[in-house]
């Protein structure tokens, strides 16, 4: 009697975990407009046969349950979260994380675009660096020498807003060696406007910074190598090194913009920046592994949400970006492995909208951006999903001992500033030197001479 209550029972739970489910999918489908890819109509079968209540993304492979692949004190694998630092990156891989998938507003969940691809030959590239991305490329916890190559789509803050930052903290920070940057201009864009010009610049609007610190700590960082790119060529090879092959062709947006393709070991990797879609990118991005292209919202939105008049809400999502529905069309002529929509504020309210826009053109696999989304891609499987993040963040300590300039143009504070001591903190600060020189062996006087 009492097994078949318990059977019974049993029977009940199952049958209300499959019709829950089966509500559930009736409902996300009649009120969200969606369409379910193949992919995703395979989800939700296997879900509904297994009476599963939540739906996790990505991974659809079943864990055995064989003891054998736990143990007590090791950890655990194939978690469904990317921990950074913590999973060797196999030699025929390639892995992207996001570090800025945002909008010029500047926001604590979505810094602006910038995205970090990481090769299995240790090569890495960052496309893009716009403001409030460097702190979430530092939280990765990579050594900043193994991260000094950036790609600059085009001169907009939201691409390139943190550069400046990147480039000033590396001292601080422990990068050793130079920052390379790669940047578009010519194409009879102004000279002004250039690239280069503005590199030049940035070094002179932080001379002061750059030049008071040279002989207090290794300012090798502050080495900045500049390399300019006729923006205007098409599949133009502007990287050629270890395998890597980096072009670029020219985006719509304004001008001196351009967009990228990187192609490695058998894989593509194409990254829009801003752009509106247009026939270089639609011929040679096709079949790309992994591709990353800029999504507004759909018009009605921007005045919904960022108080834009009808005009510039159309202006802006047609005439200079790419609104969802134009996204859809893109990634649809292109059929890559895995497409990415980015470049649009990603919240509860807004995703199911862009869903809708990009599935009236599109009904491949799309992921919705944001930051600390993650890729690894392989031939055979490309994997997505989220990375936990380090909010309180220490630079990696340094690859290489440090070296401070002791000749040369080295900055010395005026006397008349430091003879201003306080006398009744010098005791004080004589304790701080004879501590010093008794832990150390050394012979350190204050003021120290540089
Ligand atoms: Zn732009
Ligand atoms: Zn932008």
């Amino acid at each position: 009697m009492k097994s078949i209550t318990t059977s019974f029972k049993l029977t009940v739970l199952i049958s209300f975990l499959v019709v829950g489910v089966i509500i559930g999918y009736v409902v996300a489908k009649t009120t969200s407009h969606w369409s379910p890819t193949p992919k995703e109509q395979q989800l939700v079968k296997a879900v509904s046969g297994l009476g599963v209540v939540g739906v996790q993304a990505a991974d659809t492979s079943k864990p055995t349950l064989q003891s054998a692949n736990y143990s007590r004190t090791g950890a655990v694998k194939n978690r469904t979260v990317y921990y950074p630092g913590t999973e060797d990156l196999a030699p025929d891989e390639m892995r992207v994380i996001t570090c800025g998938s945002g909008m010029p507003v500047p926001s604590l969940n979505q810094g602006a675009a910038c995205f970090l691809v990481e090769l299995g030959n240790g090569d890495k590239f960052i496309f893009d660096m716009g403001t409030g991305s460097s702190e979430r490329l530092m939280s990765l916890g990579i050594p900043l020498d193994y991260i000094n190559k950036v790609f600059i789509g085009h001169l907009h803050m939201d691409h390139m807003g943190d550069l400046p930052a990147f480039w000033v903290y590396g001292p601080q920070n422990n990068r050793s060696g130079p920052l390379y940057v790669w940047g578009p201009g010519g194409g009879g864009t102004r000279p002004e406007w250039s690239f280069k010009e503005s590199m030049e610049n940035m070094k002179k609007m932080w001379a002061w910074m750059t030049g008071t610190l040279v002989g207090t700590i290794d300012t090798r960082a502050h080495q900045l190598y500049v390399t300019e790119f006729d923006w205007s060529k098409i599949n133009n090879v502007i990287y050629e090194e270890n395998g890597v092959v980096i072009r670029t062709i020219p985006a719509i947006h304004f001008e001196q913009s351009v967009s990228f393709i990187l192609e490695w070991n058998g894989l593509k990797f194409s990254f829009s920046s801003d752009t509106v879609p247009n026939k270089w990118w639609v011929k040679y991005t096709q079949d790309s592994d992994l591709s990353i292209h800029e999504a507004f919202f759909p018009t009605g939105m921007w005045e919904e949400k960022y108080g834009f008049s009808a005009q510039e809400a159309l202006n802006a999502s047609t005439v200079i970006h790419t609104s969802a529905v134009m996204f859809g069309k893109v990634i649809s002529l292109t059929k890559p492995r895995q497409a990415v929509a980015y470049h649009f504020t990603n919240e509860p309210d807004s995703l199911p909208k862009m869903v809708d826009a990009v599935r009236e053109t599109y009904d491949g696999p799309v992921d919705y951006a944001t930051d600390f989304m993650v890729w690894n891609v392989t031939k055979d499987k490309i994997r997505t999903r989220l990375g936990a993040y380090n909010t309180f963040v220490y630079p990696v300590p340094p690859l290489e001992e440090k070296q401070i300039a002791t000749s040369g143009d080295r900055y010395v504070t005026p006397q008349w500033v430091t003879n201003g001591i306080e006398p009744e903190l010098l005791p004080v600060i004589q304790k701080i030197y004879d501590d010093f020189n008794e832990e150390y062996g050394t012979d350190y006087q204050y003021p120290l001479k540089k």
